[in-house]
C-alpha cells in the first residue's frame, strides 16, 4: 500500500495537479465533492479526509456525522476541461465511518456488497449503459426546455452548436479514458445518446456519474443545459438509460451457450427470470423520481409492462442479437436520473436470485405489447411496472431480495424521501388541473 501511495503521489506531481477533488455520491446519485489543495494529497491518500456527513442527503444523523473519504486509486483522472497549468484531478472515494468501517449509506458500498456476493459463485457482473439526454437552451443563465436543434431550416448554426458540443463531450470523455462506442442524435428534438464500453458494474457506475458530470460541464461551457431528467417534455420521447448486462465467470461470458435455446445459457434464462420477478421493486431505484413515471407510459419507446423478448423492443427486457462474448440482456426500464450504484445492485441481486433459485422466466413476448389489449396481457401473465414513485416504493418494501441488497439504511432513507416527494407532488395543483377545471367549474 505504501508503494501504491508513493506511486500515486508521484503521478499527481508529474501531472502538475494543483487541486484534488474527492468525489462520492449521496443516495440520490448526486455527485458530491470536497476539493483539497495538493498539499493535502499525502494525508488524503494515506488516512483519508474527514467530512461532516450530516448535511448529505440520506447519510447520517447529527450525532454520528464524522465520515471519512477514502480515495479509490483506480479512479484517478484529470478533469480535461480544466487548464493544464492548474490541473484538477479527481478520485472517486469510498465513504467510511470515523471508526474506518465502510458506511452502509454509501451507494458504492451497497454495490460492492452485491458484487462480492455474486463473486462467491464466481460471477462478475458487467454493465453497459446507454445514456440519453437533452441539450436545451439557457436563457438569462437559467435552463429552459427550448430545443437547441429544432426547426432545421433556419437553425443551421444552432444545430452545428449541438454537434460541436457532442464532439467536445466525446473528446473530453476519451481524454478521461472512456471508450466511446457510439453517439447519435436520438428520436426527439435536441435529444442525444452517447454509449461507452461496458465494464464491471462498479467501474460502470463510477463512469455514469463521471459521464453526467462531463456532459453537463461541457454543455454549460457552450452555453447549453444538458438534462438527464427522464421526461422533460410531454408528448415526445423521454430519456432512458438502457442497461446491457451480463455475467462472466472465469473470464467467459456466462450468458452464452452455443447449444442453448437462442444460444443463451441457463444462467441467462434464470437471470432474466430474476429480473422479471423483482422488476417492480427494482423500479424504485432504477426510476427514482416522480418524473420517471411520466416516461414509463405507452407510446414513447419506453417500457411499462414487465416482459422479455429476443426480438421486440417494446419489451422491458430484450436480448440483443450479438452472441459469443457480447451476449447480454438489455434492461430497458432504467432512466438516467437513477443512482447507478443502487440500480445495478438491485438488478444484480434480482438476477442472482434467479440464478441461485433457478427461476424460470415467463414465456417471451414476441409481439408488440402495446398492441395487446389488457385482456390479452392478462392472459399472457404480463404485469405492469409501478405507475408512480409511491407504488414503486411499496413494491421495494415488499421485496426481501431487493431490500437485503440495498440494506436497511438505504431502504429507510429511500422510503423517507419517497414519502416526502410523493406528498409534495400529490398535494400540488398541477397546471393540467387548472387548464381542465378552472374555467369549467
Ligand atoms: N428514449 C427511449 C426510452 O425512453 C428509448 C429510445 C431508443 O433508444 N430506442 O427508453
Ligand atoms: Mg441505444
Ligand atoms: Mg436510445
Ligand atoms: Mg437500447
Amino acid at each position: 500500500a505504501k508503494d501504491a501511495t508513493a506511486e500515486m503521489l508521484a503521478r499527481i506531481e508529474q501531472d502538475n495537479v494543483k487541486f484534488l477533488r474527492l468525489q462520492f455520491s449521496d443516495i440520490f446519485g448526486m455527485p458530491k465533492n470536497v476539493a483539497i489543495p495538493v498539499s493535502q494529497a499525502e494525508k488524503a491518500l494515506t488516512d483519508g479526509i474527514g467530512f461532516d456527513g450530516s448535511s448529505i442527503e440520506g447519510f447520517v444523523r447529527i450525532e454520528e456525522s464524522d465520515m471519512l473519504l477514502k480515495p479509490d486509486f483506480d479512479t484517478y483522472t484529470l478533469l480535461p476541461w480544466r487548464s493544464h497549468e492548474t490541473a484538477v484531478a479527481r478520485f472517486i472515494c469510498d465513504v467510511h465511518k470515523a471508526n474506518t468501517q465502510p458506511f452502509e449509506g454509501d451507494p458504492r458500498y451497497v454495490l460492492r456488497r452485491a458484487l462480492d456476493d455474486a463473486a462467491k459463485d464466481g460471477f462478475v457482473f458487467n454493465t453497459g449503459p446507454e445514456l440519453e439526454f437533452f441539450l436545451f437552451k439557457m436563457v438569462d443563465g437559467k435552463p429552459t426546455t427550448l430545443f437547441q436543434d429544432v426547426g432545421g431550416y433556419f437553425d443551421l448554426a444552432p444545430s452545428d452548436l449541438a454537434e460541436n458540443v457532442r464532439r467536445d463531450i466525446i473528446l473530453a470523455l476519451e481524454a478521461m479514458d472512456f471508450e466511446i462506442e457510439a453517439s447519435h442524435h436520438e428520436v426527439a428534438e435536441s435529444q442525444h445518446e452517447i454509449d461507452f464500453k461496458y465494464s464491471d458494474a462498479l467501474k460502470t457506475a463510477d463512469n455514469v456519474i463521471t459521464f453526467k458530470f462531463a456532459v453537463k460541464s461541457l454543455a454549460l461551457m457552450a452555453g447549453l443545459h444538458a438534462t438527464f431528467m427522464p421526461k422533460p417534455i410531454y408528448g415526445i420521447n423521454g430519456s432512458g438509460m438502457h442497461v446491457n448486462c451480463s455475467l462472466s465467470k472465469d473470464g467467459k461470458n456466462a450468458f452464452f451457450d452455443p447449444n442453448g435455446k437462442l444460444q443463451l445459457s441457463e444462467t441467462a434464462y434464470y437471470f432474466i427470470g430474476g429480473l422479471v420477478k423483482h422488476a417492480r421493486a427494482i423500479t424504485r431505484v432504477a426510476n427514482p423520481t416522480i418524473n420517471s413515471y411520466k416516461r414509463l407510459v405507452p407510446g414513447y419507446e419506453a417500457p411499462c409492462y414487465i416482459s422479455w423478448s429476443a426480438s421486440n423492443r417494446s419489451a422491458q427486457i430484450r436480448v440483443p442479437a450479438p452472441r459469443g462474448n457480447s451476449t447480454r440482456v438489455e434492461f430497458r426500464s432504467p432512466d438516467p436520473s437513477c443512482n447507478p450504484y443502487l440500480a445495478f445492485a438491485a438488478m444484480l441481486a434480482a438476477g442472482m436470485d434467479g440464478v441461485r433459485n433457478k427461476i424460470e422466466p415467463p414465456a417471451s413476448t414476441d409481439k408488440n405489447i402495446f398492441h395487446m389489449t389488457a385482456a390479452e396481457r392478462q392472459e399472457a401473465g404480463i404485469e405492469t411496472l409501478p405507475g408512480n414513485l409511491y407504488e414503486a416504493n411499496e413494491a421495494m418494501l415488499a421485496d426481501d431480495v431487493v431490500c437485503n441488497a440495498l440494506g436497511k439504511h438505504v431502504v429507510d432513507a429511500l422510503t423517507c424521501s419517497a414519502e416526502i416527494e410523493w406528498d409534495s407532488f400529490r398535494t400540488a395543483v398541477h397546471p393540467w388541473e387548472l387548464e381542465r377545471y378552472l374555467a369549467t367549474y
